[in-house]
């Protein structure tokens, strides 16, 4: 995230709107989409295609972070410490040792091998956020996967910079063998929003209904594999998922339940402007942070910076952080 530009104005106002957009669907994010001030910047596609995959393992999966992007949200409270001022936030930003004026986030799907099987676990912005996001693509093949090779992909809920990737740019399946996981609350979510806000919602909804298999949202989805776990709260049917390789090794994709490493969890009762329903979602967050510091489970964050790996630790005076692999 340390690729930054500046981009012409209207650019920028655009970028701000898909930022938005992509994280929330809500109507204050479609006023902050109007509004013409402390736009961020979008991260250009710097960087060589190689650096945007992350190898690991879970126990002996073999996993990879790939990233898709990523962007710039100004503090000036409309996202990040909703209600507070822009100094408080500044506050924690700047003992954590980071700038004060901006928030930089992440977006790296996960990639899992599981014999013949191939999991992605949401598939990044597609066309949802210009040119800030939307690589997932080339990180694939620089991983050494065909879009035909993924047997299944997982969503964690259906905001754009996460389902935006399921089609291309001409509006088919980008993976187009994969079968589509989705929580049946999300998706009847997603239906509903397609329908009541138009073309591009819709045309994805239309795209991806043959491949959709909906899911309870406590559900295993994969044998000794693959659980679901509800975390509502972010969206109504946002779900986080525990992928397990036995002799008790897991990681816990945790999805949007954080965005920020340092905001996100030394202060998880902020309201975040990306949080459908704010207190359900601080709560979900909190409980899910003191779970992880208690479990010292290894995380993986979607929005946290590239590779998204590490844990929750407690300090001594009772304060969360994350520690980064
Ligand atoms: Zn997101």
């Amino acid at each position: 995230m340390s690729h930054v530009r500046k981009a012409a104005l209207p650019l920028l106002v655009v970028a701000l709107g898909a930022a938005l957009a992509a994280c929330s669907r809500n109507e204050q994010a479609a006023d902050a989409a109007t509004t013409p001030v402390a736009a961020p910047e979008a991260t250009p596609a710097a960087e060589p295609a190689g650096d945007n995959v992350h190898a690991f393992q879970i126990g002996t999966l073999q996993a990879a972070a790939l990233r898709d992007g990523g962007m710039s949200v100004p503090n000036d409270n409309n996202v990040f410490g909703v209600g507070l001022t822009p100094d408080e936030v500044a506050g924690v930003l700047a003992a954590a040792g980071l700038e004060t004026d901006q928030l930089h986030l992440s977006v790296q799907p996960l990639l899992v091998r599981d014999g013949e099987r191939v999991y992605l676990f949401d598939t990044g912005a597609g066309g949802n956020m210009g040119d800030s996001a939307g690589k997932l693509g080339a990180a694939l093949q620089a991983a050494g996967v065909e879009p035909a090779q993924v047997t299944d992909v997982f969503i964690s809920h259906a905001h754009g910079d996460h389902v935006g990737g399921l089609v291309d740019a001409a509006g088919a399946l980008a993976f187009p063998n994969a079968a589509i996981h989705i929580s049946q609350p999300e998706w009847e979510d997603l239906q509903a929003q397609a329908s009541g806000e138009g073309a591009a919602m819709a045309g994805l909804v239309a795209a991806i209904t043959p491949k959709v298999s909906t899911f309870a949202p406590d559900a295993e989805l994969v044998a000794g594999r693959v659980q679901s776990l509800p975390t509502p709260g972010h969206t109504p049917g946002h779900v986080a998922f525990r992928i397990s390789a036995g002799e008790g090794e897991t990681l816990l994709y945790v999805g949007d339940q954080v965005h920020h490493p340092v905001i996100s969890v030394q202060r998880p009762q902020w309201t975040i402007r990306f949080d459908r329903d704010p207190a359900a979602g601080a709560a979900q967050r909190a409980r899910t942070l003191e779970a992880a510091a208690d479990s010292g489970e290894r995380l993986y964050s979607v929005h946290f910076p590239f590779p998204g790996l590490g844990r929750i630790e407690r300090g001594s005076d009772g304060q969360l952080a994350w520690v980064a692999e």
